[in-house]
């Protein structure tokens, strides 16, 4: 089988892999989130104890940061999927905002960028994210 270098420069499977990556983090934060004993024990919606070793501050920012962590993931993964896309409709590294070739510095230290820095930021605030 012959070796034929892609045109996209290896930017597919470098994709590919970062997808598998989250999928495999993403997995494992959620796993982890259920080892994480109940805050309380609640019968009929009503709290019948608190453990008393339990850092109530503390469990409820682990909570958050798993969440935030599963959401960042999720939005990772979509960024890495709309990169493929890009990859299989031949547009990857240009810039779904301007249209213009985004740069291959960005493109190696953001291997699923679909925009340039600028319309990235753009997007970013209309949207209310801040990565
Ligand atoms: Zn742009």
């Amino acid at each position: 089988m012959a070796v034929r270098k892609k045109p996209d420069n290896g930017a597919e499977d470098r994709l590919e892999a970062s997808r598998t990556m989250l999928f495999k983090l993403a997995a494992a934060c959620g796993e982890e989130a259920g080892l994480h004993r109940p805050l309380a024990d609640i019968v009929g919606g009503v709290i019948t104890s608190i453990p008393e070793d339990t850092d109530l501050a503390q469990a409820l920012s682990d909570r958050e940061t798993t969440d935030l962590l599963v959401h960042l993931l999720d939005e990772n993964r979509e960024q890495v999927e709309r990169a493929l896309e890009r990859v299989r409709e031949g547009g990857y590294g240009i810039c779904e905002g301007c249209g213009h070739r985004i740069p291959a510095a960005r493109l190696k230290f953001q291997p699923a960028a679909t925009r340039c820095v600028e319309c990235q930021g753009h997007w970013d605030r209309l949207n209310g994210r801040t990565a």
